[in-house]
């Protein structure tokens, strides 16, 4: 198999890659997928998520190390192993971040990733049900749509935030990020606009574009010094794809680094230890790990909630039915309902925590709802300190990373989290949410002190699935790809997906990912332009 440019990953940010390529049908694009097409109908219903989150036909179903500060705990890592990849099964919120945080990327030596830069590709790929205007994209391929499914209690919470003193907010990704108001999600006529529904369906007709799904990728080819193409395997069977002129890495914050180590880039001690050869000794590949940590406050309410109704056959009958007739109610809930940016210390210039409120509570999330009446107030910091990494243990392309995020190593995580919590008891407090809440189940009343929260996050706390930062891109000693997303020492290699973002942005990470998509694209295609006139 010979193309112009070989994609690896169909997420995020790999099916704009590939649409965006071959837009110009001049050169050929294989997108490699190691999942399925997605056949699955929980894909395309956004709660879906339900069913799809930990279902090893669509998830990898990673999970990491013991956690140090978590207790020693081993948190699972879903990440969609299907067109669309983590898109595909995630809890649909649109968020881009603060304007800041790239500003912050550009900080750091990273020309053409401030937030002027950056928001023509987020606009690009918007296609805002309430229309463009100068912040937002009106006629991209990726659907933004207002909440379908409304309950009192979400606005009992905006009533009780707004009392606390955290401003309303209508738009997370308008002028100013803080406040409190419903999600947007990524949703078309009550269904999931994941990436691939968003770029690959429009493009899959297209003579140069080809994808070749429940193909892994086993590692890169390199040929004195330069990508050449990449090992897949299918069926058992190992392959070569030929890329004449760039591989781009899009296989997500995991995949990403263990291809680059699997193909002889990354700490030199962890591939000879592996007995890899060390093509080019890149020590940042799989460090610098960076993850939002959930920690999720459960009320118990005087009034009914989707607990109620979902534990409940009548209630799941006329959920289904709601969603049959009219693509609106439960079924096409994002993975929360209302969301809160805000500061725990007035001296915060943006908001350093996130809420994630849903109607409904969970010891788990994906294994079922509590026989009680209740709420959930998740709150993460939004810029964590703590570094962890990815690892290969094996040469084996098959055998899964290790992972290790360090949740709270730093102390300005611990104290910021635990600050959240209290900020969620807050709102919880005041009217007329205070009205209706019976109980705090948890972390429990009696968790006052700051030691007693901080116990009860370590022993509950879980990822909200926003892993990046393996791949850094910058100009340091750690860094992996240069400003254009070149892999530091190799030609013909890009990285393009969550992996690259030098610090996580502060919010949900699939917008972002998308965005880096659709740069990359753009870079790709200038450079080919450059060389041809050069
Ligand atoms: C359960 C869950 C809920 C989430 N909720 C939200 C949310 O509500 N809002 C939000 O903004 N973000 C959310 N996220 C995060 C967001 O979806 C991800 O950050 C984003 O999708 C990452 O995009 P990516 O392109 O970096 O990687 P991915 O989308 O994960 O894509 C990587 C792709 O590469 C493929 N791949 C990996 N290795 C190989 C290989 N060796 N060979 C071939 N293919 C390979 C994978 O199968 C996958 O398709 C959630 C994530 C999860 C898992």
């Amino acid at each position: 198999m010979q193309f112009d440019y070989v994609v690896v990953g169909a997420g995020s940010a790999g099916c704009a890659i590939a649409a965006r390529l071959s837009e110009d049908a001049t050169p050929t694009v294989a997108l490699i997928e190691a999942g399925g097409r997605g056949r699955n109908p929980w894909l395309h219903i956004p709660v879906g998520y339900f069913k799809t989150m930990h279902n090893p036909s669509v998830d990898w179903c990673y999970r990491t190390a013991p956690e140090p500060g978590l207790n020693g705990r081993r948190i699972e890592w879903p990440r969609g192993k299907v067109l669309g990849g983590s898109s595909a099964l995630n809890g649909l919120l649109y968020v881009r971040g603060q304007p800041q945080d790239y500003d912050h990327w550009r900080q750091l030596g990273n020309p053409g990733w401030a937030w002027d830069d950056v928001l023509s590709y987020f606009k690009r790929s918007e296609r805002q049900e309430r229309g463009g205007n100068k912040l937002h994209g009106g006629d991209g391929p990726l659907a933004v749509s207002d909440m379908r499914a409304h309950r009192a209690l979400c606005d009992k919470f905006i009533a009780a935030a707004v009392a606390a003193g955290i401003p309303a907010n209508d738009d997370f990704n308008g002028t100013d990020q803080e406040g409190v108001g419903y999600y947007q999600l990524t949703m078309t006529n009550g269904l999931r606009c994941s990436s691939a529904t968003a770029f690959l369906k429009p493009a899959r007709r297209r003579p140069n574009l080809h994808i070749v799904t429940d193909a892994m990728t086993r590692r890169v080819i390199l040929e004195r010094g330069r990508a050449i193409g990449v090992e897949i395997e299918r069926a058992g069977i190992v392959e070569t794809v030929h890329a004449g002129r760039e591989v781009v890495l899009a296989a997500g914050a995991i995949g990403s680094p263990q291809i680059l180590q699997l193909s002889g880039l990354g700490p030199a001690e962890l591939l000879r230890s592996h007995g890899i050869d060390v093509a080019c000794d890149l020590p940042g590949v799989g460090e610098n790990l960076q993850d939002h940590l959930q920690a999720r406050a459960v009320y118990e309410v005087t009034e009914p909630t989707l607990n109620d109704e979902v534990n409940s056959l009548f209630g799941q009958m006329r959920i289904g039915i709601e969603f049959i007739l009219k693509r609106t109610g439960p079924m096409t809930m994002g993975a929360s309902q209302v969301g809160a940016f805000a500061r725990t210390r007035p001296d915060c210039e943006t908001p350093d925590i996130q809420f994630h409120i849903q109607p409904l509570s969970s010891q788990n999330p994906g294994h079922g709802l509590d026989r009680f009446s209740a709420f959930t107030t998740s709150v993460c910091q939004l810029r964590p300190e703590s570094r962890g990494h990815v690892r290969i243990t094996s040469a084996d392309p098959n055998v899964h990373p290790a992972i290790c995020a360090n949740y709270l190593k730093a102390e300005v995580d611990r104290t910021t989290t635990i600050a959240g919590v209290r900020v969620g008891r807050r709102i919880a407090e005041a009217s007329p949410l205070a009205e209706i809440v019976k109980d705090e189940r948890e972390p429990g009343y009696a968790a006052e002190t700051d030691d007693e929260i901080l116990d009860w996050i370590r022993d509950r706390a879980t990822t909200i699935y926003h892993p990046a930062g393996t791949c850094k891109m910058g100009q340091d000693d750690m860094a992996v790809v240069d400003a254009r997303l070149r892999v530091h020492g190799v030609d013909g290699l890009r990285v393009a997906d969550a992996s690259i973002m030098p610090t996580i942005t502060s919010g949900n990470t699939n917008a972002p990912a998308i965005m880096i998509g659709e740069k990359v694209a753009d870079m790709v295609a200038q450079d080919a332009r450059a060389r041809s006139a050069a």
